[in-house]
């Protein structure tokens, strides 16, 4: 089972593409929110995986709550607050598919997920994946610590993306300090470009030396590149893996997808880990697919997609 804790929420994804979000004439309520894209993304693809977190009593917690039940996502360590709204994210697209976020988090409900709500049952679990960006403020703060740390007391591997949204830390050295703190715990990172050369203060990185730079108890680092595909470090082995061709038009969700879908190969059998190439190329295509529709957890591919597509 892979247990993916932190945040779902509502994109407002624009209707038309290339505008500012003050002319946008409509927005789409897509469900997204990184880490429920992760835990949907491993069931579309045949895994299981439960989610946790928290939504708000609102007319869009109930709405995400139905979408991790139709998606056959483990629900029991949901929990809602009647008094709290669910989080927005309002999303500019680029005409060519790249975005941004701006949060309407007031604090809504995610951000309110106190420790003494946690299923630590389910957090006991064989992977755990953390994608939040709530280290923020408190209480989710201590309730995403608590959970890391139970989930580690009980042997998890911990795989995590820092989904760096730097306008929500207080700075850009906190958010690198917290960042760095889950990376030393993590057995599997995965960045994008922009978050490797943040969080490594823009240093050179060779191949050789990219390992180095990370807690040892790191086992892979995946960089995600967009169209570029990935590349990837063991301490053993490193690459870089292609993805495909495809016409983008919103890649919300692209790294969650590919996250989810490399994790859904690799839970029951660790070794995979030694065909990464085979592993990465599934996962660069979801990340490709997911790239081809707008939304993020709309445009997740089920494995038939998948591998058809390969
Ligand atoms: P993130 O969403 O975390 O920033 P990326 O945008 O790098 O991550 O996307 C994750 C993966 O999705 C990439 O490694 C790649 O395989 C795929 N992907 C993303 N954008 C494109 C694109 N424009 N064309 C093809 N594949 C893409």
């Amino acid at each position: 089972l892979i247990v993916s804790f932190g945040e779902m929420l509502i994109d407002l994804v624009p209707t038309e593409s290339g505008v500012s979000l003050a002319e946008s004439p409509g927005f789409l309520k897509a469900p997204g929110g990184a880490p429920a894209n992760v835990a949907i993304a491993v069931t579309r693809l045949g895994g299981r995986s439960a989610f946790v977190g928290k939504l708000g009593g609102d007319e869009f917690g109930h709405m995400l709550a139905g979408i991790l039940r139709e998606n056959g996502v483990d629900d029991k360590g949901v929990s809602f607050d009647k008094g709290a709204r669910t989080a927005l994210a309002f999303v500019t697209l680029r005409s060519d598919g790249e975005r941004g976020f701006m949060f309407y988090r007031n604090p809504s409900a995610d951000m309110l997920l106190r420790p003494d709500e946690l299923n630590l049952e389910l957090i006991r679990s064989v992977l755990f994946h953390y994608g939040s960006i709530s280290l923020i403020t408190e209480p989710c703060r201590s309730a995403h610590l608590k959970a890391m740390e139970v989930a580690k007391e009980a042997g998890a591997l911990l795989s995590y993306d820092p989904n760096l949204r730097e306008p929500l830390w207080p700075s850009p050295e906190e958010a690198r300090k917290q960042i760095m703190s889950v990376c030393d715990k993590a057995e599997i990172i995965k960045v994008s470009d922009v978050e490797l050369e943040f969080l490594t203060e823009n240093k050179t990185i060779d191949d050789e030396s990219a390992m180095s730079l990370w807690h040892p108890n790191l086992k892979l680092l995946l960089v995600t590149l967009g169209e570029d595909g990935c590349r990837y470090y063991t301490k053993k082995f490193h690459g870089a893996v292609q993805t495909f061709n495809v016409n983008a038009v919103d890649t919300t969700g692209a790294g969650d997808s590919f996250v989810g879908a490399f994790l859904s190969k690799i839970v029951d059998d660790q070794s995979v880990l030694e065909e990464e190439k085979k592993v990465l190329r599934f996962a660069n295509a979801c990340g490709a697919i997911t790239t081809t529709k707008k939304g993020a957890i709309l445009a997740l591919p089920s494995d038939s997609e998948a591998l058809s597509f390969i």
